[in-house]
């Protein structure tokens, strides 16, 4: 069993890591490569600062911090999270359990521009498998992603729908082997009347689904936190306490995924709050 499982290794996830290592914890960081900080040309804003620095280099600098004080890093994509008293993370790396979880996650996902998306969110399209696959209990679905996330997603709804197709809205998927049907083509709209009822290709052919689950790149930290049942902000994002506690016991969020201020002193001070308060979390459990 895990003391704390740490998802992400930005500024939020890294800071978290090295509070609770140093005050004696052994935190497990499990990240999917750098975040937001790859798309940063130059941060210059930051304390201790003399000169611009890449957001890629201070990426890799908050990752050498850490290894040299000893934290665990491992690069492997979280699918989804269960539990309540104690967490089972499961990831492209196999499945750990932990006493605490911080979602250092980023900024939300995006989801893909597809005509009707927004407009059909709650009456067939979902974000949430795990929350929705009851509405659509006999009924069939698809699911818009390419990765791991979206095949973790397919196999949810696989107990409950009468079919699962997989929409790959153009890309390659990165999965082989799979017991689903995998559409390629490009997805031009999303159709219904009050409720979805399918989704229109390229090609003008139509595929049925009474429901929609959008599981495009990695599961983003608001898709986590709302499968697990975590409130979440009128803005989608993860709802935090003074101690980056979310409204379940045990997980923690820091960064850009909790809104506000998205900046890297912010995840600093965020990641820092959450590492201390897991720790006392963790060592109140005994
Ligand atoms: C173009 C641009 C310019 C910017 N310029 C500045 C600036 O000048 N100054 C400044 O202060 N800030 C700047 N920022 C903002 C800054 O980069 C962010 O505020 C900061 O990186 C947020 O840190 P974070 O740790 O919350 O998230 P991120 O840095 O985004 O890190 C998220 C981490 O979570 C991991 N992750 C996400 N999902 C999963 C999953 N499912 N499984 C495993 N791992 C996962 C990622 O791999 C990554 O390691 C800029 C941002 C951009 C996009």
């Amino acid at each position: 069993m895990e003391q704390m499982v740490i998802v992400g290794a930005g500024p939020a996830g890294i800071s978290a890591a090295l509070y609770a290592k140093r005050g004696n914890l052994d935190p497990l960081v499990i990240n999917n490569g750098i975040g937001a900080l790859e798309k940063a040309e130059k941060i210059e804003n930051y304390y201790g600062l003399p000169e611009a620095i890449p957001g890629k280099q201070l990426f890799e600098n908050g990752i050498a911090q850490a290894k040299a004080l000893g934290i665990r890093i491992l690069e492997a994509q979280v699918l989804g999270i269960e539990g309540f008293d104690t967490f089972e993370i499961k990831t492209t790396a196999g499945d750990f359990e932990a006493v605490s979880v911080i979602l250092a996650t980023g900024s939300a996902r995006k989801a893909p521009k597809i005509t009707g998306l927004k407009e059909f969110e709650g009456r067939g399209v979902s974000y949430c498998a795990i929350c929705d696959a009851f509405f659509y209990r006999g009924k069939e679905v698809a699911i818009l992603g390419h990765g791991d996330y979206a095949l973790h997603e397919a196999e949810i709804l696989s107990h409950t729908a009468s079919k699962v197709t997989i929409l790959t809205d153009g890309k390659e998927p990165e999965f082989t082997d799979v017991s689903f049907e995998v559409v390629k083509q490009k997805v031009e709209a999303i159709e219904g009347e009050g409720t979805v009822t399918g989704l229109r290709l390229a090609d003008g052919s139509m595929v049925q689904a009474a429901g929609i689950f959008v599981a495009a790149g990695t599961a983003g930290s608001s898709d986590i936190a709302r499968q697990m049942g975590a409130e979440l902000t009128e803005k989608g994002h993860i709802k935090v306490n003074e101690d980056m506690e979310s409204t379940i016991p045990g997980l923690y969020a820091a960064g850009d995924c909790t809104g506000g201020l998205l900046q890297v002193a912010k995840a600093v001070h965020e990641g820092a709050a959450a590492g201390l308060a897991a720790s006392k979390y963790v060592r109140g459990r005994g």
